[in-house]
C-alpha cells in the first residue's frame, strides 16, 4: 500500500493568515457592494485589508476617502496603495503624512503604470520618486508604515529576466520593503520556482501569494495578458462554453481557487492575499474552506 503524502489542509490550523485586496467604488452601487464585502469579510479577521490607487493617481481621493473610512470605521489594519506616477516627490510625501495622520499604518509602494497605460515606455516624473525603491525608501524615513511592496512570479512584463525582476526586489528590500505580495498565478509551481530563486539570492521577507477567483474568465484573462500572467489551457477549458451559465461559471471558479490555495496550503504555504475584485461571497467560501471562521458569528452564537 503507498503512502499518502500529508494533507495539512485535512487537519485543524489555527495560523492561516489571509488579506483582502478591494478597489476604490465609482458609483453609489459600487460603493454598497464594497461596504457589503468588507462586512461580510472582515470577520475572518485579515491580516490587512488594501485599497488600491486607480492608474496615473486617478482614484487619489477615492482611495484616501475608503481608507481614512476603514481606519475610522472598522477594526481591520487597512493599507493605502500609492503609486510613483504623475506626482512630485512633495506631493507623494503629503498623502503619506495625510495617512499617517489618519491613523494609518501599512503602505503599499508601487512604481505604477506608465500614464499612456501599461505596455508604454515608462517615464518617472522629473521632480517624482525615480523608483519604487526610493519611495519606499522616503515612507519609512516618514515612519510609521508597514511597507508592502509587489513580487512578480513570472516577471514584470517590462522586466528583461526574472534575475533583473528579483534584483528589483532585492533593492526594495533594502530600502525597507516589509512584506511582498505577489502578481496573480495559476500554476503554484511558478510560485515555488520563483520562491526558490527569491530565497537564493538572499531575500527573506514574506512572499505572500496573491490568489484571484475566477469571476469572470474573458476578464481575468484579458488583465492577466496585460499583467504578464499566463493563463493555463486547462483554465480556458475549465470555464469552456460556460458564458451563459453564471451558476455552473461560479461552481467552477470556487473549485479552482479551492483547489489552487489547498494544494499551496498542502506545500507550507499560509499566507494568502486575495484579489477580491469587491466581491465578498467567493472569497469567504474560500476562506472557510482554510479553516478560517468569522469572530463576530462566533460572538453571536455563543
Ligand atoms: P517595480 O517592482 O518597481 O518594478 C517592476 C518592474 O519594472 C521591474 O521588474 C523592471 O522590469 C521594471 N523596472 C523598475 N525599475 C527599474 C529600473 N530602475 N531599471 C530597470 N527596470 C526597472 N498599479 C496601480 O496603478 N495601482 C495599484 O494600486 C496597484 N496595485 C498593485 C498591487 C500588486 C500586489 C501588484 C503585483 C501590482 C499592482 N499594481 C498597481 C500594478 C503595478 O503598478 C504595475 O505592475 C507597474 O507597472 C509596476 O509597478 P511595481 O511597483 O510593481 O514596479
Amino acid at each position: 500500500m503507498s503512502t499518502q503524502p500529508l494533507r495539512v489542509s485535512r487537519f485543524s490550523r489555527s495560523s492561516i493568515q489571509v488579506s483582502f485586496e478591494f478597489f476604490p467604488p465609482k458609483t453609489p452601487e459600487m460603493e454598497q457592494t464594497l461596504w457589503e464585502s468588507i462586512a461580510r469579510l472582515t470577520p475572518l479577521q485579515p491580516q490587512f485589508v488594501s485599497v488600491t490607487y486607480g492608474a496615473g493617481g486617478s482614484t487619489r481621493e477615492r482611495t484616501h476617502q475608503t481608507v481614512e473610512r476603514l481606519a475610522r470605521e472598522s477594526h481591520v489594519k487597512p493599507a493605502a496603495h500609492l503609486t510613483c506616477v504623475g506626482a512630485t516627490c512633495a506631493e507623494i510625501d503629503e498623502i503619506v503624512r495625510s495617512y499617517k495622520a489618519a491613523g494609518v499604518q501599512a503602505i503599499v509602494a508601487l512604481r505604477g503604470d506608465p500614464p499612456g497605460g501599461a505596455g508604454k515606455a515608462y517615464e518617472p516624473h522629473p521632480e517624482g520618486y525615480q523608483t519604487t525603491a526610493d519611495l519606499v525608501a522616503s515612507i519609512k524615513a516618514i515612519g510609521g508604515f508597514e511597507v508592502f511592496v509587489s513580487a512578480y512570479p513570472e516577471k514584470h512584463p517590462e522586466s528583461l529576466s526574472v534575475n533583473a525582476d528579483i534584483e528589483v526586489l532585492r533593492r526594495k528590500v533594502d530600502a525597507g520593503a516589509d512584506k511582498a505580495v505577489t502578481q496573480f498565478f495559476f500554476e503554484n509551481d511558478v510560485y515555488f520556482r520563483y520562491l526558490d530563486k527569491v530565497r537564493a539570492k538572499g531575500i527573506d521577507i514574506p512572499i505572500v501569494p496573491g490568489i484571484v477567483p475566477v469571476q469572470n474568465f474573458r476578464q481575468t484573462a484579458n488583465f492577466a495578458k496585460r499583467a504578464g500572467a499566463s493563463v493555463p489551457q486547462w483554465l480556458a477549458d475549465r470555464f469552456d462554453g460556460l458564458d451563459d451559465d453564471p451558476a455552473t461559471r461560479r461552481l467552477i471558479a470556487a473549485t479552482v481557487a479551492a483547489e489552487q490555495v489547498i494544494d499551496l496550503l498542502d506545500r507550507g504555504i499560509t499566507e494568502f492575499h486575495f484579489y477580491t475584485m469587491n466581491r465578498a461571497d467567493l472569497v469567504y467560501a474560500i476562506c472557510h474552506l482554510l479553516g478560517l471562521r468569522s469572530k463576530v458569528e462566533k460572538q453571536q452564537a455563543a
